[in-house]
């Protein structure tokens, strides 16, 4: 479901309930009831970016034995000991940067873009009022990080990630009309959330089989050991490290 023909179920529900609780025919306590159920479609839609609830998006692999690498939140000094993993196993990658890191870091940045890898937009300041924005402080944030992205690069930015998945109507709305492809996953490693590798690890692992587009952190240091044990793995599994730019159309860069 999207979110227009949720919008019209919605109205169409609403409509029906009150006609019927007009007519008598059924409690007006329904009404509750269809308001909680839109409160819960649009909530799950909001934080769950692979519905493609509010925009289309890119989250899922078709072909077996896959893999696609994403790196958020970076450049950071710790994404140096990332690089160094990714280049002994020559696997591809996507870093989704802050424009701010970016800024603050520029020759991680370039040594990113130098070894090979796809630099994303994950906006300029990575704010935790992302998704309580007005559409113009949205726009400002995805903008500027492509401005400072592409200048501090020299290459153009075709992805974006948004911060913590968060979309909602407005951030759809003001995607729509920018030439960037949305980039989400299917398989969160929790890297932020569980800071012993070992236990990270084991929740990685049975998934690995999957065909995913997995989500690390380069800014978390046990990180660089489950990357290293991920590729391992899928080196003796069988499991090819893909690059975005292999799988999905760049969009053309206006
Ligand atoms: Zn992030």
């Amino acid at each position: 479901m999207t979110y227009n023909s949720f919008k019209i179920l919605f109205v169409i529900l609403t409509l029906a309930i009150a006609f019927l609780g007009w007519q008598g025919a059924i409690s007006w306590l329904w009404i509750i009831g269809i308001i909680l159920f839109g409160v819960a479609i649009l909530s799950y839609g909001s934080a769950t970016l692979q519905s493609n609830f509010f925009t289309p998006t890119f989250s899922k692999l078709k072909e077996p034995n896959e893999l696609i690498l994403t790196f958020d939140d970076g450049p950071h000094p710790n994404t140096l000991a990332i690089l160094e993993v990714l280049k002994k196993h020559q696997a591809p990658a996507t870093f989704f940067c802050i424009g701010k890191q970016a800024q603050q870091h520029p020759d991680i940045l370039n040594q990113i873009i130098s070894e090979g890898h796809i630099v994303g937009n994950h906006t300029q300041n990575h704010s935790n009022k992302w998704g309580w924005m007005r559409s113009k402080a949205v726009r400002y944030e995805i903008e500027e990080a492509t401005k400072n992205l592409e200048s501090l690069s020299g290459k153009p930015i075709h992805f974006f990630r948004p911060p913590f998945g968060v979309t909602n109507p407005r951030i759809g709305k003001v995607l729509r009309t920018l030439p960037l492809k949305i980039i989400g996953w299917d398989l969160r490693s929790l890297d932020t959330t569980i800071k012993n590798p070992e236990k990270l690890w084991q929740r990685i692992k049975p998934k690995l089989n999957n065909s995913s587009i997995i989500l690390f952190h380069d800014t978390q240091e046990h990180t660089v050991e489950v990357l290293e044990k991920t590729l391992e793995y899928c080196q003796s599994h069988g499991i090819k490290i893909v690059s975005l730019a292999d799988k999905i159309e760049t969009p053309s860069h206006a």
